[in-house]
């Protein structure tokens, strides 16, 4: 990664946040311990490097941003910095010997800076003899020190570090934002349209594509849909053979009913004429214009309240291959009356 693209990384995904703790540097306000918590991939990480780089930028923007092209942030990035020390699982967990050389580190001065930085990512799998013992860093301020633990799983740490952190809650990234991150990830960009409308969660996006699943749930839903929108029975037969054999959990099920609300919010959006280039499923323009022809708003509404209602259905516990094949009736009955 380039110097300026982790700046811009950190500016997009958590532009407000970026800008609060730029301001506490250039104030002079920093603490010296923070929490952040949030998603995968929301930026935790870029906005701790960032700020980290601007304490030792020699050049500082006027905006208060680090310079990405000096000596000093060039070092940090390359991880070459001895007094920023970076710190992430070894596996499962960070490691006693990682602790250790966390708390050699924290006793040692600055080499060269003023200002020691501690970037511990995966802050909760930290065991409880390891995170007791790093108490007493977080509890008594040395000074030119910062800590930034960096956590996905708030809940997983322990309450005596909850009390001594300034906790930052580091929002869901923008789907705009969220959608970079896929793509700085390599995921196609058949899918990432899909995937910004179902979640922001960089490692539920990465769950769903195991196995192809979401690719194989995006051409099973399209088939299903290319079939009602020619009021073709057999997408009655789709539910069992194609839709399914990929509803095998929970968590999948409801995935599969937020993709069909997807669906039919698009095909809703065509109905009025708005900008549907970003939907979800390219290959459905054909059929989705073709079904906007077959029915009238107050159908399309109908069947929209009909496909949220799927949701509530089965957190009630209902059968999801009742819920599918009760909602295709539905809809296949809608569009006769039409006819
Ligand atoms: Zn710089």
């Amino acid at each position: 990664m380039t110097e300026q693209n982790l700046i811009e990384q950190a500016e997009n995904k958590q532009p407000h946040l970026m800008k609060h703790f730029i301001h506490l540097v250039t104030t002079n306000r920093l603490s010296h311990a923070y929490l952040f918590s949030g998603l995968p991939g929301c930026g935790k990480r870029a906005v701790a490097q960032v700020v980290a780089m601007r304490l030792f930028c020699e050049n500082p923007n006027a905006d208060g941003m680090p310079c990405g092209h000096c000596p000093e942030c060039g070092r940090i990035l390359a991880g070459d910095n001895p007094d920023v020390v970076t710190v992430e699982p070894d596996g499962q967990r960070i490691k006693v010997d990682q602790v250790r050389y966390i708390k050699d580190e924290f006793s040692k001065s600055p080499v060269e800076g003023s200002t020691k930085v501690f970037i511990i990512e995966g802050a909760e799998t930290l065991t409880t003899n390891a995170a007791n013992g790093l108490l007493k860093f977080i509890e008594e301020p040395v000074a030119n020190r910062v800590i930034f633990l960096l956590t996905t799983n708030k809940s997983m740490m322990l309450a005596t570090i909850l009390s001594r952190t300034q906790i930052v809650e580091f929002p869901p990234l923008s789907s705009k934002a969220f959608a970079e991150t896929l793509r700085e990830h390599q995921i196609s960009e058949n899918q990432i349209p899909l995937l910004t409308g179902l979640t922001n969660s960089l490692d539920v996006a990465q769950q769903l594509m195991t196995d192809d699943w979401l690719a194989n749930c995006q051409h099973e839903l399209s088939r299903w849909f290319g079939q009602l929108a020619k009021h073709d029975d057999m997408a009655f037969v789709t539910v069992q053979t194609g839709l399914m054999p990929l509803a095998h959990d929970r968590d999948h099920q409801a995935v599969i009913l937020d993709a069909i609300v997807l669906l039919w919010q698009y095909t809703l959006q065509i109905k009025y004429h708005a900008d549907a280039a970003q939907s979800a499923f390219p290959e459905l323009q054909a059929a989705m214009t073709a079904m906007v022809q077959l029915l009238t708003r107050s159908q399309l509404l109908a069947i929209l309240t009909a496909v949220l209602e799927t949701k509530k259905a089965l957190a009630g516990n209902m059968n999801i291959q009742s819920i599918l094949e009760t909602l295709t009736l539905r809809i296949l009955g809608d569009m006769k009356q039409d006819a």
